[in-house]
């Protein structure tokens, strides 16, 4: 059996569950690892915020430098709020509305990464509005696969993000012909949770293509943009707490051709929070079924969809119980099926009122959560904050 993660259990006890614990010094060490590699390789690193935009570890991302990289208003507002300069904020999604595109204009963010024809001439009509001129990057979609869930790859042509290659000419022509616009980039995003460093080479071979295409063109861009999460390990949360930024970003400097001057910019979120992050939760009930017991937790898929939305994988452990293993279903109390974090999963014998830590849920956990069924938004609590 691995080893069960280390936490404050007593401090635990004596909080009201579910809540999201985070361990302050995980995201230390992989904001420590993370600002190595990137000096080392020379890489701008984004923070992707819609993985996490908790003040405090924005906060804690901000203080190592970092750029943020934003899809809506309201996470330009929370980075700027956490201390992200405005020159190292992006702006990306497939829908931005006008009031989001002023917002980033006002703002002066560095650039915006922009989906669509349609898109860029809006934005360059709010500029020229504001009398600015709007600094983009094309989002160009490089039609490759990603081996991961299919709902979270968004590299192929079948996806709606991004422009297709097919229309690249057509979107660049547009423009350079559009006054308000300065084209400082491009932009790629092929997926998240990629553990396969043969996708990012399949990427970059891709984006060198298309670099010499921009040569023929005499155009060039200031930076490159590689988006395409790095995957961290969901199985094996305490043998592997910080990932593998070094072979990664080795892989794409390594693989990516660039022109003289240019820069090349990374917008992690997973990979820099997953594992830094436990949703604890208690037992409420053991319930006998026909053929198998559930494990009735406190939390559910209000505070954790990815079971549900995605059929992800979390560790689960008892961590108040070292009694004998047995299997269990381990299910939330929402009126949903799929409110299920996992099927005959291996727990040491499991009582009502023992402690549960799912694992790995500093990513895309606390920011979807809602409040279906009228549930109150389970809190936060950091390691700093709690003795052992
Ligand atoms: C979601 C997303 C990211 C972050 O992806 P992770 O897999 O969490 O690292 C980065 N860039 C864009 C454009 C995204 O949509």
């Amino acid at each position: 059996m691995d080893l069960k993660g280390s936490f404050p259990i007593n401090s635990f006890k004596t909080l009201q569950t579910p809540f999201y614990y985070y361990d302050l010094e995980i995201l230390r060490s992989s904001l420590d690892l993370l600002r190595k590699e990137a000096d080392r390789n020379r890489i701008e690193v984004h923070y992707a915020v819609k993985a996490n935009a908790n003040p405090r570890i924005l906060a804690a991302i901000q203080a190592y430098g970092f750029g943020a990289d934003c899809v809506s208003g309201g996470e330009m507002q929370a980075a700027l709020q956490a201390g992200f300069p405005s020159s190292r904020v992006v702006f990306a999604g497939v829908g931005k509305a006008d009031w989001e595109i002023d917002l980033g204009l006002k703002a002066d963010i560095f650039c915006f990464n922009v989906e669509s024809a349609a898109e860029l001439e809006v934005i360059d009509q709010r500029a020229a509005g504001m009398g600015k001129k709007a600094r983009v990057a094309l989002r160009i979609n490089p039609n490759v696969q990603a081996d991961t869930h299919h709902y979270i790859t968004t590299g192929l042509s079948e996806n709606k993000f991004g422009i297709p290659l097919q229309c690249l000419d057509e979107v660049l022509d547009l423009c350079m012909s559009l006054d308000h616009l300065e084209l400082i980039g491009l932009h790629f995003h092929i997926g998240s949770q990629i553990t396969e460093m043969d996708n990012f080479a399949g990427l970059c071979a891709r984006v060198n293509e298309i670099q010499n295409h921009l040569d023929q063109r005499q155009l060039s861009v200031q930076h490159i943009n590689l988006g395409g999460g790095l995957g961290i390990d969901y199985h094996h949360p305490d043998k592997v707490p910080v990932p593998d930024f070094s072979t990664y970003m080795h892989t794409i400097r390594k693989m990516l051709v660039m022109r003289p001057g240019q820069s090349l910019h990374i917008e992690p979120g997973r990979s820099v929070v997953a594992q830094c992050g436990s949703l604890i939760s208690k037992v409420l009930y053991i319930k006998k079924g026909l053929q198998k017991e559930f494990v009735v937790l406190d939390a559910g898929m209000t505070e954790l969809i990815r079971p549900a939305l995605y059929q992800a994988y979390h560790k689960i452990e008892n961590i108040s119980s070292e009694e004998p293993e047995q299997k269990y279903d381990v299910v939330g109390p929402i009126c949903e099926s799929s409110d299920t974090f996992g099927k005959q999963v291996v727990l040491n014998k499991t009582r009502r009122g023992d402690l549960v830590a799912i694992r790995s849920t500093g990513a895309y956990a606390e920011i979807m959560a809602s409040n279906y069924n009228l549930r109150p938004k389970a809190p936060a609590r950091f390691s700093d904050d709690l003795l052992n």
